[in-house]
């Protein structure tokens, strides 16, 4: 016979919040059965309703507040509860900036066995609202003609939007412009079941220290019609476009860019600055969605790397280059590897575009990569690493050992891998000094953090 568990599905009951998941959810525990309760808090007594009871662990629903955190806020975003792109404005900023910390340290002694490394309160904004300088809104249809919007939490429903809070002011300008243009020129909209229509995406590009704006209609196939009249409206309408561009997407997919950019009117890029840098951004270049706090995160990195100018670095999973120049104004030569082609070409683009001529950038695995260096004879000071969430591969931190630099700087999206990662690196003669936690996506559950690692003493 099964154990009966100490919920049933449907079941209404009343709980205390006890913790908050990386996730956002609220934690109860009922006889020791866990449930997560999304968008409560910790310290809040809520009557809530089970939706979901696995063996382990079940999923309820907030009904009710009996008694309310101190640190619960009123989201100002009229669909913050069908949307699900930020996950946390029901709690105040300052607390979310101190759960990102507290998340970091724990992550750090739970995986990582790292008891007393100092973990600084997290770098947030002054203003964290607005601050996106892209938008990638869907497009499609209901029985009242074209819609954009967003899509409903865990599902494909657009639903339609005229602005969202953490979005550039202009980009929601844009969006609701190119939107009327559509309907006034009878695009339709994309269908994804019958994979019929015109417009799939519309995506805004905004440069924060330009003011550079980049419009992107993404299409089913090659035909738009009434180009001309579109092309000069937005033109109308939008002041300071630069550059619009088509981007052909015939694909049933949920990728967003197709292989096929034209551009319709204007450049193939805009600028925009982090610090003194110059940088281009195509259509479907990557590049940071929050300048603000980028300058923050690069600015800490390259404090810990600490440099003088005759120093050799590696930049290993470096993008379009960001951090790789930004550190090469302070380094004698930077390596930057980077697994994309594209944003390799970006790199070189943007080393030339500012006269940066110490760099060299590489396309390749960087746990390929560096080994080959390392062969050819670089022997780095400082080596920087930036993954993506997976984390370092075991065989890139395996060359870092060997290669010994004095300092290594890690900046990570994913607290878990890091804490894997710095464990293998401590365990090889690399002690972690400091860590440095950078809000770079207030209101939703994203942790950045930049980590200082120096060289043991007495390690050959
Ligand atoms: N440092 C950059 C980008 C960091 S995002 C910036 O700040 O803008 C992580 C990057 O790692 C992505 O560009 C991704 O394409 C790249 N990447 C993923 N796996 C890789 C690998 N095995 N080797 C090299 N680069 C990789």
């Amino acid at each position: 016979m099964t154990k009966q568990l100490p919920v049933q599905k449907n079941e209404q009951l009343q709980v205390t919040i006890e913790d908050l998941t990386h996730e956002g959810a609220g934690v109860a525990k009922v006889n020791g059965y866990t449930l997560f309760v999304p968008k409560a808090l910790p310290g809040e007594v809520v009557d809530i309703k089970v939706t979901k009871t696995n063996k382990g662990y079940g999923f309820a629903r907030l009904l009710n507040i009996e008694k309310q955190s101190e640190d619960r806020a009123e989201p100002p975003c009229p669909i913050y509860n069908q949307c699900g792109g930020c996950q946390m404005q029901h709690l105040n900023y300052e607390a979310q900036l101190i759960v990102k910390q507290k998340q970091v340290q724990d992550v750090l002694e739970r995986i990582g066995g790292l008891k007393s490394v100092l973990v600084h309160p997290t770098l947030g904004m002054d203003n964290p609202w607005r601050y996106r300088n892209k938008a990638q809104v869907p497009v499609g249809e209901n029985e009242g003609g074209l819609i954009a919007g967003f899509y409903q939490e865990r599902s494909h429903r657009i639903i339609s939007m005229d602005q969202c809070l953490i979005q550039h002011e202009e980009n929601d300008e844009i969006i609701r412009s190119v939107k009327s243009i559509a309907i006034k020129y009878g695009i339709r909209g994309y269908d994804e079941e019958k994979h019929r229509g015109t417009l799939r995406h519309v995506v805004a590009r905004h440069g924060k220290q330009t003011g550079e704006i980049m419009v992107v209609l993404v299409t089913r196939g090659k035909e738009l019609p009434n180009k001309k009249n579109i092309i000069e409206e937005i033109c109308n309408q939008i002041p300071n476009v630069k550059s619009i561009v088509q981007n052909i997407n015939p694909k049933r997919t949920n990728v967003i860019f197709g292989e096929e950019t034209h551009v319709l009117w204007g450049d193939e890029y805009i600028h925009d600055y982090i610090g003194d840098i110059k940088f281009a951004i195509s259509a479907r270049s990557f590049y940071q969605v929050n300048p603000e706090q980028t300058k923050v995160l690069y600015d800490k990195a390259l404090e810990y790397a600490n440099l003088t100018g005759n120093e050799t670095v590696i930049d290993a999973y470096c993008g379009i280059g960001t951090i790789s120049l930004f550190l090469a104004q302070r380094a004698k030569r930077v390596y930057g590897v980077e697994i994309v082609p594209d944003a390799i070409a970006d790199a070189k683009r943007n080393a030339e575009l500012n006269g940066i001529t110490n760099v060299d950038f590489a396309v390749g695995e960087a746990e390929n990569v560096m080994p080959w260096w390392y062969a050819q004879g670089i022997r780095p000071d400082v080596i920087v690493v930036d993954p993506p969430r997976k984390g370092c591969d075991e065989k890139l931190l395996e060359t870092i050992l060997a290669m010994k630099p004095q300092r290594v700087v890690y900046v990570s999206c994913n607290p878990a891998t890091l804490a894997r990662d710095l464990k293998m690196l401590d365990e090889g003669g690399y002690e972690t000094k400091e860590v440095q936690p950078v809000d770079m996506f207030a209101h939703s559950t994203h942790v950045e953090a930049v980590v200082k690692l120096e060289r043991k003493h007495g390690i050959k």
